[in-house]
């Protein structure tokens, strides 16, 4: 092997980098020439649009099979630095010890984490949905419930954030405080949101639908407001309210992974870097930028990827494609998704699927909520380790909804 693309992270965009890559290479027959490894702590695809579901199983899927299919190398460690000079990064590996690994071409696709802003007590009190490890503590809080006593403190759950993670977490919390503490319960769900309506972020269109879903299951919506304070019995909101409550969920934004730091260039106020139409970091030579870590627009007239799973599909396979091509001499792929869907989840109502930068609602409660699960439980997860079929779908222009 004489050159190396090397991938951090086996989120959306690491996986499907890693196969449209290997595609790229396959396509001009240079297996032998160009090697493709891919670095993170497990070789798992964590699917966190799930995680804030009442079930958390099969929420990792193991890709190594996969990857080994079609001729990618998993190397289990956390990459610590890029030496963007040398062209060099540095694993911590999961075994222990550290390694340098020269690239010929490096691919950041480590996602995003949960944003912790300085509100006392949130790191250590609350609760989150961001990934899996947060999302079980959640999960095993929720069920030890029932062993606490009965206090307005332990039957009531606030959701801090009102956008699609927090009415998500909102909507679906009731079922998971009955499965919890039984069907006949008592208790309360709050969502706050520092907007004026949760769910605003989508514009219009979807406001009724949101409004309907919080009413039917139950929760109470306090707008306008932050949280300014939480204790392990407490909460304290920016108009003076103290609500009691043992179970605060924190779902108020993510910020791109810090590695995104080590890499000059222009960046959003998400931390994101600003990509290229190829999705190179313009100014770090030989580094594409992918997934939640990269800012890219999605077409000529103004609008962006969002951080989301629907995004970080195709710029996975984007960047992994043109990483390879620009080794192997193939054209380059630009970045295009005009087309754009929302679907979201709320709770025993069903969901709302919209179309479009405007979001069109086009079905609701069980018809979109039928979508919903064809799409969490099917549609996002890898396919299959099997080469042919998987190079099928990782070229570069391959959209999942057409
Ligand atoms: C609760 C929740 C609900 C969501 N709902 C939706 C939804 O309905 N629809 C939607 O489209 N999107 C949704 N999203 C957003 C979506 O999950 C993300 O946009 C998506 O996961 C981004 O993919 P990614 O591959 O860029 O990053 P990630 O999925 O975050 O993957 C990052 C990868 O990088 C690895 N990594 C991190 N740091 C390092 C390092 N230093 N070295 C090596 N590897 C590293 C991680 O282990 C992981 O493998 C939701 C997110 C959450 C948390």
């Amino acid at each position: 092997m004489s050159q190396k693309i090397v991938i951090a992270g086996t989120g959306f965009a690491g996986v499907w980098a890693a196969l449209s890559a290997t595609r790229a290479i396959a396509l001009a027959s240079k297996e032998e020439a160009v090697e493709v490894i891919v670095v993170s702590p497990t070789p798992n695809l964590v699917i966190r649009p799930r995680l804030y579901e009442a079930v958390l199983e099969n929420m990792d899927p193991d890709v190594g099979a996969l990857l080994a299919a079609v001729g990618a190398r998993h190397l289990p460690g956390l990459v610590e630095t890029i030496d963007v000079d040398r062209r060099t990064i540095k694993v911590a590996r999961v075994s222990g010890g550290h390694e340098t690994i020269a690239y010929d071409r490096f691919i950041l696709a480590t996602g995003s984490q949960l944003f912790h802003p300085a509100v006392p007590g949130l790191k250590e009190y609350a609760f989150n949905t961001d990934q899996l490890e947060t999302a079980r503590d959640l999960d095993a809080h929720l069920k030890a419930l029932a062993s606490k006593p009965e206090t307005s403190a332990r039957n009531t759950v606030v959701i801090a954030g009102g956008g699609l993670t927090g009415l998500e977490a909102a909507t679906e919390m009731p079922i998971r405080l009955r499965a919890a503490l039984g069907a006949d319960a008592q208790f309360r769900v709050i969502l706050i949101d520092t907007a004026d309506q949760p769910g605003g972020s989508m514009g219009v269109a979807p406001q009724p639908y949101f409004a309907e879903a919080l009413t039917h299951a139950g929760v109470e919506v306090r707008s306008a407001v932050r949280v300014d304070a939480i204790d392990a019995g407490s909460v304290t909101l920016s108009s003076g309210e103290q609500i009691e409550t043992n179970t605060v969920v924190w779902a108020a934004g993510v910020r791109a992974s810090p590695l995104t730091e080590q890499i000059a260039g222009e960046r959003d106020a998400f931390g994101r870097i600003v990509g290229d139409a190829f999705l190179h970091a313009p100014a770090a030579e030989g580094i594409f930028v992918t997934g939640d870590a990269v800012r890219a627009a999605t077409d000529d007239i103004g609008n962006v990827a969002a951080m989301s799973c629907q995004h970080a599909l195709s710029l996975g396979r984007v960047a992994g494609h043109n990483a390879a091509a620009e080794l192997v001499g193939l054209p380059l792929h630009p970045y295009s998704q005009p087309k754009y869907v929302t679907c979201v989840d709320l709770g025993d109502w069903g969901a709302l699927f919209t179309e479009g930068w405007d979001r069109q609602v086009q079905l609701t409660r069980d018809e979109a909520k039928a979508v919903k699960q064809e799409i969490n439980r099917v549609w996002i997860y890898p396919p299959a380790p099997d080469r042919d079929a998987v190079f099928a779908v990782a070229n570069p222009d391959y959209v999942i909804v057409p």
